[in-house]
């Protein structure tokens, strides 16, 4: 089966074409500066249609007369309602747009990708993997903040998480590596990467994660400051900062880069090793919160059996991982600083074997985990035609 993975932001389309039979991406890439006026000799492109057509031109020599039978698109938020991939018809888009208050920046540009693609290939069935479905099975005790009702009941105001797709994927693969079934594994997953999160998985099921009503809570991110006294806000609002000004601030230049300097974990590793302060003052604030997670996750989770890191720094900072499992003598955990420093693109263990958790690292790859999603609904709706 050969599946279209899009991921539709506001002003880009990223797309990557994947044959499942072949395990193989056939190929990938971004359209983006979409809305922008043409720029030194670049033809501008108007609206997510004409990407679309920019899309189609790209994918036309690689298909060499193949057909694509499915479309599955990244969709950032899927509220209560959605608590698994679901084939896109009218009335699924408009449930996903009446989601727009919750994601305002996101769910509105994931529509206009799939009416794009609705609009050119009216057949072409489409399915929508959500960020948030993962974290549906969170209980109530983790999801509800402790504020008045109201807030839940008229604007939706509870914790939803996110990366839920990456958490998912990367917990099925630990618990693959450990030689378990994805619902006997009981975890903590860390999506380390520009955003980031930490999920407690119980019996292949996420009970709690980081990042609550929008991507800005929880762990020390980027540019995202994380977890913070919401006083903070009601403080700024009374020196007569603006509501934009303020999640600007918090959003955009908090989080690593307002610690040490740089959202990027390489420059803040170089940086630290020349004994630059701040740096290392970034890295330790941000490890010091994290393994906070990790422990108040092992307890969610009554033992974890493994803890997972993935994304960006996860996959590649050897350093930071030492940083936040040095912090995690308490636990038993001891990492193997070998098997730490290896590079590899494979799912691997990490940890010495007296640890008392095993410390693994496992790649995310949320456009696979998108494809197969995307197939395994097309395939089930097409036997359910045949069998009526
Ligand atoms: P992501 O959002 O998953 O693409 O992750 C982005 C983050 O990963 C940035 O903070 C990068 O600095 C970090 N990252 C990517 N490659 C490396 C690397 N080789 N070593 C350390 N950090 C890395």
């Amino acid at each position: 089966m050969l599946v279209l993975v899009i991921n539709s932001g506001s002003s880009s389309l990223k797309y990557q074409l994947r044959d499942l039979d072949a395990g193989t991406v056939l190929t990938e890439g971004i359209v983006d500066r979409i809305g922008f006026p043409a720029e030194g000799g670049e033809v501008g492109v108007a609206d997510h249609e004409e990407a679309l057509e920019v899309v189609d031109a790209a994918l036309h020599e690689v298909l060499a007369g193949r057909q694509i039978d499915a479309v599955g698109h990244r969709v950032v938020h899927g509220g209560e309602r959605f608590g698994d991939p679901v084939l896109i018809d009218n009335e699924i888009t408009r449930a996903i747009e009446r989601l727009n208050p919750l994601a305002p920046l996101h769910n509105p540009a994931n529509v206009l990708g799939i009416r794009a693609i609705a609009e050119k290939w009216p057949d072409m069935p489409q399915v929508a993997v959500f960020d948030t479905a993962y974290h549906r099975t969170l209980p109530e005790r983790a999801w509800r903040y402790a504020v008045p009702d109201w807030l839940y009941t008229r604007h939706g105001i509870r914790r939803y998480g996110f990366h839920g797709t990456s958490h998912q994927y990367v917990a099925g693969r630990a618990a693959g590596l450990l030689g378990l079934e994805p619902a006997a594994f009981d975890g903590v997953v860390l999506h380390l990467g520009n955003g980031a999160s930490a999920t407690a998985v119980q019996g292949g099921r996420s009970i709690d994660t980081s990042m609550g009503f929008t991507p800005l809570e929880g762990l020390v991110m980027g540019t995202r400051s994380g977890d913070i006294d919401p006083s903070i806000l009601v403080f700024l609002g009374r020196l007569g900062m603006s509501s934009d000004e303020i999640d600007d601030l918090l959003n955009r230049e908090s989080g690593l880069k307002a610690l040490g300097g740089s959202n990027d974990m390489r420059t803040l590793v170089e940086a630290a090793e020349r004994g630059d302060a701040k740096a290392r003052r970034a890295l330790d604030v941000a490890s010091y919160r994290l393994a906070k997670y990790v422990g108040a996750y092992h307890v969610a989770v009554g033992g974890a059996k493994a803890i997972v890191f993935t994304a960006g720094i996860g996959e590649n900072s050897s350093v930071f991982r030492a940083l936040v499992a040095e912090q995690l003598g308490a636990l038993g955990v001891v990492l193997d600083t070998e098997a730490n420093a290896v590079r590899s693109p494979e799912p691997r263990v990490i940890s010495a074997p007296g640890s008392a958790i095993p410390v693994l690292v496992v790649p995310t790859d949320e456009e696979r985990a998108i494809a197969e999603a995307t197939a395994a609904v097309v395939s089930s709706a097409l036997g359910e035609r045949a069998s009526r």
